[in-house]
């Protein structure tokens, strides 16, 4: 990836910023298995192209010094941290790196630095998943796990809405915590032959022709119906589909309905790849056409 430092920022953020992670051929990291095919694909293919400023990553950067400074602790004699484990699936590696495993608990845990919103909302799946890998990754090579356990460090908590907000976290750190069965492992062990079969597949195809990344990984809920009145700004309601906005007209009032088109948020504003992908590029072309 190249570094770029528009801001002029001193030399350590740029330096922090730098991965050392080598792309091997038929070997993929559970991070990358957990992104879209075409996110994946598209990232190894062109990671020495991709372009970043270290402004853009501060949060990343963030994120690595909270690591940074967790991992550099003494463990206890039955906590093993920050391990790189890999397990192998017919021609492919699976590589990853958990950051602690209790032996007593057989808990293993990640740190993760992230917004309050992710823990207001509750929306733990990803969270869950990448755990659920690792601690089968463990299990396949001899070691018990049964429980996950993610400690979320939120960056913008705030004290005051602590104070006021009854849904709000009452501290800036939460521990999340995941059960797994036997059930979930053979679930997972599946799942995860079913994305190396998908990668097989997908390394062969040129980038335009990856599997398109589905509206839930492009961040698109969708597209919204809103219930207007002639003469006034805001919507009288907002719904989920054309037939219920008709109906909620219908019984209560309004006079036209507004199609509020649902944006591609993670093309837009998060995907590292969008210039190598054709999808992003025609978006922004029809974006770009609509507005001139
Ligand atoms: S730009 Fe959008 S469609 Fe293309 S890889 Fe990124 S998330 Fe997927």
């Amino acid at each position: 990836m190249k570094i770029t430092n528009k801001m002029k920022l001193p030399r350590a953020f740029v330096e922090m910023a730098r991965s050392d992670y080598e792309y091997k051929p038929r070997r993929y990291s559970v991070t990358s298995l957990l992104k879209s095919t075409r996110e994946a694909i598209l990232e190894r293919r062109h990671h020495k192209e991709i372009e970043q400023d270290v402004s853009d990553m501060i949060w990343l950067l963030f994120g690595r010094a909270a690591h940074s400074i967790l991992e550099n602790q003494s463990e206890g004699d039955y906590e093993i941290k920050e391990a790189g484990l890999q397990v192998q699936f017919g021609d492919y590696t699976l590589s990853g790196r958990f950051d602690l495993y209790d032996d007593k608990s057989k808990t293993i845990s990640d740190y993760k630095v992230c917004s309050v919103w992710k823990v207001i909302y509750g929306n733990f799946d990803d969270w869950r998943r990448q755990l659920l890998i690792y601690a089968y990754m463990m299990k396949t090579i001899g070691f018990e796990v049964n429980k996950g356990e993610v400690v979320a460090i939120m960056r913008d908590h705030s004290k005051r809405d602590a104070k006021y907000k009854n849904d709000y976290p009452k501290l800036p750190v939460k521990r999340i915590k995941f059960k797994f069965s036997k059930k979930d492992f053979l679930e997972i062990e599946k799942w995860l032959e079913m994305r190396f079969e998908e990668i097989e597949v997908a390394e062969q195809l040129d980038d335009d022709d990856l599997p398109l990344c589905t509206p839930e990984e492009r961040f698109n809920s969708g597209d919204t119906f809103a219930v207007m009145r002639k003469g006034r700004k805001t919507a009288l309601r907002v719904l989920g589909s054309m037939d219920e906005a008709r109906e909620w007209m219908k019984a209560n009032s309004g006079d036209y309905i507004d199609v509020r088109p649902s944006e591609d948020k993670k093309c837009v504003d998060y995907c590292r790849v969008c210039e190598f992908c054709n999808y992003y590029k025609e978006q922004i072309k029809l974006l770009n056409k609509e507005v001139s």
